[in-house]
Protein backbone atom coordinates (compact mmCIF):
# COMPACT_ATOMS: atom_id res chain seq x y z
CA UNK A 1 0.00 0.00 0.00
CA UNK A 2 1.31 3.59 -1.27
CA UNK A 3 1.56 5.60 2.24
CA UNK A 4 0.85 9.45 0.89
CA UNK A 5 3.01 11.18 3.56
CA UNK A 6 6.11 12.28 1.86
CA UNK A 7 8.28 11.88 4.67
CA UNK A 8 6.54 8.07 5.51
CA UNK A 9 7.72 7.73 2.18
CA UNK A 10 11.48 8.69 2.04
CA UNK A 11 11.28 6.85 5.85
CA UNK A 12 10.17 3.82 4.87
CA UNK A 13 12.31 3.48 1.81
CA UNK A 14 13.98 0.50 0.72
CA UNK A 15 18.12 1.09 0.78
CA UNK A 16 19.48 -2.52 0.72
CA UNK A 17 19.02 -6.13 -0.32
CA UNK A 18 16.59 -7.40 2.54
CA UNK A 19 14.39 -4.95 1.36
CA UNK A 20 13.94 -5.87 -1.71
CA UNK A 21 12.38 -9.81 -0.96
CA UNK A 22 9.17 -8.97 -3.35
CA UNK A 23 11.72 -8.57 -6.48
CA UNK A 24 12.70 -11.50 -8.13
CA UNK A 25 16.57 -10.60 -8.64
CA UNK A 26 18.96 -11.13 -11.66
CA UNK A 27 22.46 -11.74 -11.27
CA UNK A 28 23.83 -8.66 -12.05
CA UNK A 29 21.55 -6.90 -9.43
CA UNK A 30 22.03 -9.35 -6.60
CA UNK A 31 26.03 -8.89 -7.57
CA UNK A 32 25.95 -5.33 -6.70
CA UNK A 33 24.96 -5.48 -3.00
CA UNK A 34 27.28 -8.31 -2.68
CA UNK A 35 30.42 -6.54 -4.28
CA UNK A 36 32.72 -5.49 -1.68
CA UNK A 37 35.10 -3.81 -3.39
CA UNK A 38 34.21 -0.39 -3.55
CA UNK A 39 34.27 2.33 -1.17
CA UNK A 40 32.60 5.51 -2.74
CA UNK A 41 29.63 4.33 -4.54
CA UNK A 42 26.35 5.95 -4.93
CA UNK A 43 23.96 4.52 -2.36
CA UNK A 44 20.54 2.12 -3.10
CA UNK A 45 17.59 3.96 -2.03
CA UNK A 46 14.09 4.10 -3.65
CA UNK A 47 10.62 4.95 -2.06
CA UNK A 48 7.79 2.85 -2.20
CA UNK A 49 5.65 4.96 -4.50
CA UNK A 50 8.51 5.22 -7.09
CA UNK A 51 9.33 0.98 -7.27
CA UNK A 52 5.43 0.52 -6.82
CA UNK A 53 5.29 2.02 -10.74
CA UNK A 54 7.69 -1.21 -11.97
CA UNK A 55 6.68 -4.40 -13.03
CA UNK A 56 8.64 -7.39 -11.55
CA UNK A 57 10.73 -7.93 -14.83
CA UNK A 58 14.65 -6.64 -15.35
CA UNK A 59 13.83 -4.84 -18.45
CA UNK A 60 11.26 -2.84 -16.72
CA UNK A 61 11.73 0.90 -17.50
CA UNK A 62 11.89 2.28 -14.19
CA UNK A 63 13.63 -0.88 -12.29
CA UNK A 64 16.39 0.14 -14.44
CA UNK A 65 16.25 3.46 -13.37
CA UNK A 66 16.34 2.60 -9.71
CA UNK A 67 17.59 -0.94 -9.05
CA UNK A 68 21.38 -0.43 -9.28
CA UNK A 69 23.71 -3.37 -11.27
CA UNK A 70 26.91 -4.77 -10.89
CA UNK A 71 27.76 -2.97 -13.57
CA UNK A 72 27.94 0.07 -12.04
CA UNK A 73 31.38 -0.90 -10.74
CA UNK A 74 32.46 -0.99 -14.58
CA UNK A 75 34.92 2.23 -14.96
CA UNK A 76 35.68 3.07 -18.41
CA UNK A 77 39.10 5.26 -19.39
CA UNK A 78 36.41 8.19 -20.61
CA UNK A 79 34.42 8.18 -17.04
CA UNK A 80 35.29 11.08 -14.72
CA UNK A 81 33.81 11.37 -10.78
CA UNK A 82 33.00 14.96 -11.83
CA UNK A 83 31.95 14.71 -15.31
CA UNK A 84 31.40 18.47 -16.12
CA UNK A 85 34.38 19.53 -13.98
CA UNK A 86 31.72 21.73 -12.02
CA UNK A 87 34.46 21.43 -9.09
CA UNK A 88 36.93 24.10 -10.78
CA UNK A 89 34.49 26.66 -11.32
CA UNK A 90 33.18 26.97 -7.54
CA UNK A 91 34.20 30.42 -6.03
CA UNK A 92 32.00 30.35 -2.65
CA UNK A 93 31.18 26.58 -1.34
CA UNK A 94 27.77 24.94 -3.23
CA UNK A 95 28.20 27.39 -6.00
CA UNK A 96 29.15 26.78 -9.54
CA UNK A 97 29.69 30.18 -11.64
CA UNK A 98 30.60 28.22 -14.82
CA UNK A 99 28.76 30.55 -17.54
CA UNK A 100 29.41 34.43 -16.90
CA UNK A 101 24.91 35.22 -16.51
CA UNK A 102 24.29 32.07 -14.71
CA UNK A 103 25.12 29.99 -11.22
CA UNK A 104 24.06 26.54 -9.94
CA UNK A 105 23.69 25.87 -6.13
CA UNK A 106 24.19 22.54 -4.84
CA UNK A 107 21.17 22.54 -2.19
CA UNK A 108 21.06 19.41 -0.71
CA UNK A 109 23.06 16.02 -1.47
CA UNK A 110 19.80 14.29 -0.55
CA UNK A 111 17.00 13.07 -2.97
CA UNK A 112 14.34 10.81 -2.31
CA UNK A 113 15.25 8.06 -4.71
CA UNK A 114 18.74 7.72 -6.09
CA UNK A 115 19.05 7.04 -9.75
CA UNK A 116 21.55 4.19 -11.34
CA UNK A 117 22.13 7.02 -14.16
CA UNK A 118 22.83 10.21 -11.97
CA UNK A 119 25.79 11.94 -13.72
CA UNK A 120 26.16 13.72 -9.72
CA UNK A 121 26.82 10.75 -7.93
CA UNK A 122 29.90 12.44 -6.98
CA UNK A 123 27.90 14.70 -4.00
CA UNK A 124 25.27 13.03 -4.35
CA UNK A 125 23.98 11.25 -1.93
CA UNK A 126 27.19 11.29 0.76
CA UNK A 127 27.26 13.49 3.79
CA UNK A 128 27.25 17.14 2.59
CA UNK A 129 23.60 17.83 4.13
CA UNK A 130 21.69 20.67 3.28
CA UNK A 131 23.15 24.27 2.45
CA UNK A 132 23.45 26.00 5.89
CA UNK A 133 22.31 29.40 6.57
CA UNK A 134 26.24 30.74 6.27
CA UNK A 135 26.82 29.27 3.25
CA UNK A 136 23.30 30.65 2.06
CA UNK A 137 24.44 33.95 2.91
CA UNK A 138 27.93 33.84 1.44
CA UNK A 139 26.10 32.84 -1.64
CA UNK A 140 23.95 35.80 -1.67
CA UNK A 141 26.82 38.38 -1.01
CA UNK A 142 28.73 36.64 -4.25
CA UNK A 143 25.29 37.34 -6.13
CA UNK A 144 25.04 40.62 -4.99
CA UNK A 145 28.50 41.70 -5.91
CA UNK A 146 28.08 39.94 -9.31
CA UNK A 147 25.39 41.65 -11.20
CA UNK A 148 26.25 40.06 -14.10
CA UNK A 149 24.20 36.85 -13.26
CA UNK A 150 20.64 36.65 -14.12
CA UNK A 151 19.71 33.50 -13.54
CA UNK A 152 20.31 30.74 -10.54
CA UNK A 153 19.87 26.88 -10.96
CA UNK A 154 18.75 25.05 -7.69
CA UNK A 155 19.92 21.78 -8.17
CA UNK A 156 21.70 18.59 -5.55
CA UNK A 157 20.74 16.07 -4.82
CA UNK A 158 17.01 17.45 -4.89
CA UNK A 159 16.22 20.59 -3.41
CA UNK A 160 12.30 19.47 -2.91
CA UNK A 161 13.29 16.80 -0.04
CA UNK A 162 14.57 19.95 2.04
CA UNK A 163 11.63 20.86 4.93
CA UNK A 164 9.28 23.92 3.35
CA UNK A 165 11.14 26.06 5.67
CA UNK A 166 14.19 25.62 4.33
CA UNK A 167 13.14 25.95 0.58
CA UNK A 168 11.46 29.34 1.67
CA UNK A 169 14.46 30.29 3.61
CA UNK A 170 16.72 29.79 0.06
CA UNK A 171 13.81 31.52 -2.29
CA UNK A 172 13.25 34.69 0.02
CA UNK A 173 17.28 35.14 0.90
CA UNK A 174 17.45 35.40 -2.78
CA UNK A 175 14.73 37.25 -3.61
CA UNK A 176 15.96 39.71 -1.03
CA UNK A 177 19.45 40.24 -2.42
CA UNK A 178 18.65 40.01 -6.00
CA UNK A 179 14.60 40.16 -7.12
CA UNK A 180 15.42 41.01 -10.59
CA UNK A 181 17.14 36.77 -10.61
CA UNK A 182 15.42 34.20 -12.81
CA UNK A 183 15.36 30.82 -10.56
CA UNK A 184 15.59 27.30 -12.04
CA UNK A 185 14.03 24.64 -9.53
CA UNK A 186 15.91 21.37 -10.77
CA UNK A 187 13.84 18.57 -9.78
CA UNK A 188 12.96 14.82 -9.86
CA UNK A 189 10.45 15.35 -7.07
CA UNK A 190 7.18 15.36 -9.49
CA UNK A 191 8.26 11.72 -11.00
CA UNK A 192 9.24 10.30 -8.26
CA UNK A 193 7.68 11.59 -4.90
CA UNK A 194 4.98 13.65 -6.13
CA UNK A 195 3.15 13.99 -2.69
CA UNK A 196 6.11 15.86 -2.20
CA UNK A 197 4.18 18.79 -3.92
CA UNK A 198 1.91 20.10 -1.18
CA UNK A 199 -0.37 23.57 -1.44
CA UNK A 200 2.05 24.80 0.91
CA UNK A 201 4.73 23.96 -1.07
CA UNK A 202 3.43 25.48 -4.31
CA UNK A 203 2.55 28.88 -2.50
CA UNK A 204 6.12 29.11 -0.94
CA UNK A 205 7.21 28.46 -4.89
CA UNK A 206 4.53 30.59 -6.67
CA UNK A 207 5.12 33.65 -3.90
CA UNK A 208 8.95 33.69 -4.56
CA UNK A 209 8.78 34.15 -8.80
CA UNK A 210 9.46 33.79 -10.95
CA UNK A 211 10.48 30.18 -10.89
CA UNK A 212 10.67 27.40 -13.45
CA UNK A 213 10.51 24.16 -12.39
CA UNK A 214 12.91 22.12 -14.17
CA UNK A 215 12.47 17.86 -14.20
CA UNK A 216 13.56 14.37 -15.39
CA UNK A 217 10.65 12.46 -16.64
CA UNK A 218 12.24 9.33 -18.89
CA UNK A 219 9.16 7.37 -19.36
CA UNK A 220 5.49 7.36 -19.96
CA UNK A 221 5.22 4.86 -17.28
CA UNK A 222 6.56 7.58 -14.66
CA UNK A 223 3.74 9.57 -14.87
CA UNK A 224 0.89 8.49 -12.89
CA UNK A 225 -2.77 10.06 -12.04
CA UNK A 226 -0.84 11.74 -9.06
CA UNK A 227 1.81 13.41 -11.07
CA UNK A 228 -0.75 15.12 -13.60
CA UNK A 229 -2.60 16.40 -10.90
CA UNK A 230 0.35 17.93 -8.96
CA UNK A 231 1.95 18.84 -12.69
CA UNK A 232 -1.95 20.68 -13.42
CA UNK A 233 -0.97 22.67 -9.78
CA UNK A 234 1.85 23.47 -10.38
CA UNK A 235 0.90 25.03 -13.71
CA UNK A 236 -2.29 26.60 -12.70
CA UNK A 237 -0.51 28.65 -9.67
CA UNK A 238 1.54 29.88 -12.71
CA UNK A 239 4.91 27.60 -12.37
CA UNK A 240 6.33 27.26 -15.42
CA UNK A 241 7.37 23.51 -16.28
CA UNK A 242 10.21 21.75 -18.76
CA UNK A 243 11.34 18.29 -18.78
CA UNK A 244 15.07 17.73 -19.73
CA UNK A 245 15.26 13.60 -19.93
CA UNK A 246 18.28 12.03 -20.30
CA UNK A 247 18.91 9.50 -23.18
CA UNK A 248 19.08 5.94 -21.62
CA UNK A 249 19.63 2.47 -22.74
CA UNK A 250 17.30 0.11 -21.90
CA UNK A 251 14.87 2.77 -20.76
CA UNK A 252 13.62 5.06 -23.40
CA UNK A 253 16.33 4.77 -26.49
CA UNK A 254 13.55 3.70 -28.92
CA UNK A 255 11.22 6.45 -31.22
CA UNK A 256 7.76 4.74 -29.93
CA UNK A 257 8.81 5.60 -26.22
CA UNK A 258 10.03 8.94 -26.60
CA UNK A 259 7.18 9.74 -28.52
CA UNK A 260 4.55 8.51 -26.32
CA UNK A 261 6.61 10.54 -23.38
CA UNK A 262 6.86 13.68 -25.05
CA UNK A 263 3.22 14.03 -26.15
CA UNK A 264 1.90 13.16 -23.27
CA UNK A 265 3.90 15.65 -21.53
CA UNK A 266 3.02 18.52 -23.49
CA UNK A 267 -0.53 17.62 -22.89
CA UNK A 268 0.12 18.24 -19.29
CA UNK A 269 1.39 21.29 -20.24
CA UNK A 270 5.29 20.43 -19.62
CA UNK A 271 7.19 21.47 -22.65
CA UNK A 272 10.14 18.69 -23.30
CA UNK A 273 13.33 20.93 -23.40
CA UNK A 274 16.20 18.83 -23.44
CA UNK A 275 17.08 14.93 -24.35
CA UNK A 276 20.47 14.56 -23.08
CA UNK A 277 23.23 12.70 -24.19
CA UNK A 278 24.75 10.59 -20.82
CA UNK A 279 27.28 12.06 -19.01
CA UNK A 280 30.43 10.27 -18.66
CA UNK A 281 30.14 10.07 -15.10
CA UNK A 282 31.84 6.85 -13.71
CA UNK A 283 29.83 3.44 -13.89
CA UNK A 284 27.25 4.77 -16.31
CA UNK A 285 28.46 2.83 -19.41
CA UNK A 286 25.50 0.52 -19.64
CA UNK A 287 23.11 3.43 -19.73
CA UNK A 288 24.79 5.43 -22.69
CA UNK A 289 23.57 5.45 -25.92
CA UNK A 290 25.95 6.39 -29.26
CA UNK A 291 25.55 9.73 -30.66
CA UNK A 292 24.40 8.12 -33.77
CA UNK A 293 21.74 6.29 -32.44
CA UNK A 294 20.69 9.35 -30.59
CA UNK A 295 20.25 11.70 -33.97
CA UNK A 296 18.89 8.70 -35.44
CA UNK A 297 15.94 8.69 -32.93
CA UNK A 298 15.25 12.56 -33.59
CA UNK A 299 15.39 12.47 -36.90
CA UNK A 300 12.72 9.89 -36.82
CA UNK A 301 11.15 12.02 -34.00
CA UNK A 302 11.46 15.33 -35.95
CA UNK A 303 8.82 13.35 -38.75
CA UNK A 304 6.48 12.14 -36.29
CA UNK A 305 5.71 14.68 -33.88
CA UNK A 306 5.72 18.42 -33.38
CA UNK A 307 8.13 21.15 -33.00
CA UNK A 308 6.29 21.98 -29.14
CA UNK A 309 6.97 18.26 -28.41
CA UNK A 310 10.28 17.97 -29.35
CA UNK A 311 13.25 18.79 -27.04
CA UNK A 312 16.56 19.39 -27.72
CA UNK A 313 19.03 16.74 -28.51
CA UNK A 314 22.27 17.92 -26.19
CA UNK A 315 25.60 16.80 -24.56
CA UNK A 316 27.34 18.77 -21.32
CA UNK A 317 30.94 18.20 -22.84
CA UNK A 318 33.15 16.12 -20.39
CA UNK A 319 35.82 18.68 -18.30
CA UNK A 320 33.74 21.35 -18.19
CA UNK A 321 32.89 22.23 -22.42
CA UNK A 322 29.42 23.12 -21.80
CA UNK A 323 26.19 22.18 -23.28
CA UNK A 324 26.06 21.90 -27.32
CA UNK A 325 23.34 20.76 -29.36
CA UNK A 326 23.45 17.46 -31.34
CA UNK A 327 21.62 18.47 -34.39
CA UNK A 328 21.69 16.96 -37.37
CA UNK A 329 22.91 18.94 -40.39
CA UNK A 330 20.36 19.91 -42.76
CA UNK A 331 22.62 22.01 -45.12
CA UNK A 332 24.54 20.51 -47.82
CA UNK A 333 26.55 23.25 -49.80
CA UNK A 334 26.34 26.98 -50.10
CA UNK A 335 27.69 28.87 -53.47
CA UNK A 336 27.99 32.80 -54.08
CA UNK A 337 23.79 32.89 -54.28
CA UNK A 338 22.26 30.40 -52.29
CA UNK A 339 22.53 28.02 -49.55
CA UNK A 340 20.90 24.63 -49.92
CA UNK A 341 19.63 22.51 -47.39
CA UNK A 342 17.83 18.68 -47.03
CA UNK A 343 14.67 18.72 -45.31
CA UNK A 344 13.47 16.09 -43.07
CA UNK A 345 11.97 14.45 -46.06
CA UNK A 346 14.78 14.25 -48.05
CA UNK A 347 14.17 16.83 -50.84
CA UNK A 348 16.69 19.59 -51.59
CA UNK A 349 15.70 23.09 -51.05
CA UNK A 350 17.21 26.47 -51.97
CA UNK A 351 17.35 29.84 -49.43
CA UNK A 352 19.18 33.02 -50.70
CA UNK A 353 22.00 35.09 -49.22
CA UNK A 354 21.33 37.97 -50.41
CA UNK A 355 18.25 38.83 -48.51
S1 LIG B 1 17.20 12.98 -8.47
FE1 LIG B 1 18.79 13.96 -9.74
S2 LIG B 1 20.55 14.30 -8.37
FE2 LIG B 1 19.17 12.79 -7.38
S3 LIG B 1 19.96 10.78 -7.97
FE3 LIG B 1 18.36 11.35 -9.46
S4 LIG B 1 19.47 12.34 -11.13
FE4 LIG B 1 20.87 12.31 -9.35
Amino acid sequence: MIENSWREQLKHSRKSLKDLNDFTLTETESAFFKYEGAEDKLPFMVNSYYSSLAENTPDDPIRRQFLPTIDEYTVTDCELSDPLGEKHYSPVPRLIHRYRDRVLLLTTDSCAMYCRHCFRRSFTGHDDGVVSSDELSAVCSYLEEHREVNEILLSGGDPLTCSDRKIEEILTSLRAVRPDIAIRLATRIPVVLPMRITENLIRIISDNGPVWLVTQFNHRKEISVLTEKIIASLVDNGIPVLNQSVLLKGVNDSVPALEELFQKLVRMRVKPYYLFQGDLASGTSHFRVPIERGQEIMSQLRQRISGLALPVYAVDLPGGGGKIPLTENYAIRQDEKNYYFRNIEGQEYIYPREI
